[in-house]
């Protein structure tokens, strides 16, 4: 690993063999036991981070809670200075952290720029918004009075997030809470807590050195159970979680018991429809990317291919022969185009799911399998697959976070393969690809797409900032990033003034005393 510059990498991020944050000054404490990170490139263990026990989440919130109330006094756009000073210093460490994201996730360094560079547009567009967090006026019904709502900062945020996108899914919901005026603390995934760690060290200094109160951005590392400290806690009135559909059920329960507020990005099963007038090679470019960038661990991966069989056996024929051309390999290494899943529990359930779409009756086209020998040692690596399946199937309708794309075909009329497209409990990203006006239109119009994003000749993975990231049914209904996402850090307030010497009531009603 290290001909990648992964010691030089940690070093320049302040992540070390064992990393705890008993100091007051990181935002951080732990002092339970050891949680160890090892890579899933190379087997080897990266570092080790000590947990948060109940005691130290604690003082978490303590801090956070008492460094909120002078946090939200401070004006949004001086907020947003700072915001922009952190983004100075991801822009100046995109190198180094985007290889430990890499090396410790496992996805291409391309991908692990990709990631820092979403965090450092978040942090653009969160200093814009800064200078506005605005509500509406309103005109009201009585005489001399004015009606206007604004937006008040909320309080501690609590992030929730998962292993494949490490580090950009926390800045997406703290770069908004923060101009907002809010506290976070962030649980990330138990796989990938030096990430978490590198993260942490850079936010915990300009936060500092820029004289914020302490606790504005604080850490808390451990697994569910550490999770779980937060959803229960009345003091936390908005968890924000990135997960599986089985946790976002487990949090929205816990969350809702105290009438508290989620933002949930749970699963996707998303697909792409293909009809007689795709364009063919661009499908290809799409779909393959789609189905084994990031080793089809990310929440938009293909994951179905629904294709009209006026073209279908043209498409498959092409996309099998494109699946030959993919390198599987060490991700760090820029000729590899697929690095490894995450730990050996996911190869589980790749080969699960090859196994029980063959039982259901599919047919495998390209072949998976775990690489063995020399560069493989890790046990990780697997070939992504793609097998002729049904919609129905018990497999297909399920999320399997894993290089495995299902090719379903339709015939007769688009309606059909939206039913098909649709035809699935999640509803986060779907794709037409078409050069036919009527037919995308459709796809987007009230009939078409139920999913949080839809898109015409581009593929289902990847999104800009600019845009509210998010989906429908056991997707969560959540909205992230772009657009208007931020209202949901703030408090709403509708305030009405009465500038004349009388007391009109509202409805005309008279109260003679
Ligand atoms: P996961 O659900 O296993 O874990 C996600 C996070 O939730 C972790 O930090 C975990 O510790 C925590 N957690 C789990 N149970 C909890 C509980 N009961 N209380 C509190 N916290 C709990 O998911 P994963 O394997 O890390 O990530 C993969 C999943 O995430 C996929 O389903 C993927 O589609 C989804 N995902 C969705 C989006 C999106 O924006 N929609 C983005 C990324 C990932």
């Amino acid at each position: 690993a290290s001909s990648f510059g992964i010691e030089e990498a940690l070093k320049e991020l302040g992540v070390n063999e064992t990393n705890n944050g008993t100091s007051t000054g990181k935002n951080w404490f732990s002092s339970g036991e050891e949680i160890a990170s090892y890579s899933p490139v190379d087997g080897k263990l990266i570092g080790k981070v000590s947990a948060t026990t109940k005691e130290d989440y604690e003082k978490v919130i303590t801090t956070a809670t008492e460094g909120f109330k002078e946090w939200r006094q401070l004006p949004a756009p001086q907020r947003g200075e700072i915001v922009r000073k952190f983004n100075d210093e991801l822009r100046r460490l995109k190198e180094p952290l985007g290889k430990l994201v890499s090396y410790e996730m496992g996805k291409s360094y391309q991908e692990g720029l990709g990631e820092v560079q979403e965090m450092i547009d978040i942090c653009d567009f969160a200093v814009g918004l800064s200078r506005q967090l605005h509500g509406l006026t309103m005109h009201s019904e009585r005489p001399g009075h004015r009606m206007y709502e604004q937006y008040h900062p909320l309080g501690v945020v609590g992030i929730i997030s998962a292993f494949n996108f490490p580090v950009a899914v926390w800045s997406w919901n703290t770069a908004l809470a923060w101009v907002c005026g809010d506290a976070c603390i962030w649980k990330g995934s138990e796989k990938t807590p030096l990430t978490s760690v590198a993260c942490q060290n850079i936010a915990a200094r300009v936060f500092s050195e820029n004289g914020a109160p302490e606790g504005i951005s604080c850490l808390i590392t451990g697994d569910y159970t550490v999770g779980e400290m937060m959803t229960k806690d009345e003091r936390v009135p908005l968890i924000s979680a990135t997960g599986s559909t089985r946790m976002g059920k487990i949090v929205a329960k816990k969350v809702a018991g105290r009438l508290g507020k989620t933002l949930l990005e749970l699963g996707g099963n998303n697909a792409i429809i293909v009809t007689p007038d795709a364009d063919i090679k661009n499908t290809v470019i799409g779909a393959v990317f789609g189905a084994v960038g990031t080793c089809g661990q990310r929440c938009t991966s293909t994951r179905r291919l629904i294709v009209h069989e006026d073209v279908y056996d043209k498409v498959k024929d092409a996309i099998v022969d494109a699946y030959q051309q993919i390198k599987i390999g060490n991700p760090l290494d820029e000729n590899n185009h697929v690095g490894p899943l995450i730990d050996k529990d996911a190869v589980k359930n790749y080969q699960n799911a090859l196994d029980k779409v063959v039982e259901e009756g599919g047919n495998i086209l390209v072949e998976g399998g775990v690489l063995e020998g020399e560069g493989y040692e890790s046990g990780c690596y697997v070939k992504p697959a793609i097998a002729e399946a049904k919609n129905e199937f018990e497999i297909v309708q399920h999320e399997t976070f894993a290089p495995v794309l299902y090719l379903l075909k339709y015939s007769g009329d688009l309606e059909n393969a939206i039913e098909i497209q649709n035809g699935v409990r999640q509803g986060l990203s779907s794709a037409i690809m078409t050069n036919n006006l009527r037919e995308a239109e459709r796809f987007l119009s009230v009939a078409g797409s139920d999913c949080g994003i839809a898109n015409v000749n581009i593929g289902t993975s990847g999104a800009e900032i600019g845009g509210a990231f998010g989906g429908e049914k056991e997707t969560g209904g959540g909205r992230e990033s772009g657009s208007d996402a931020w209202k949901i850090y703030m408090r709403r307030q509708t305030n009405t003034i009465n500038y004349t010497t009388e007391l009109p009531l509202a409805q005309g009603i008279k109260f003679d005393l």
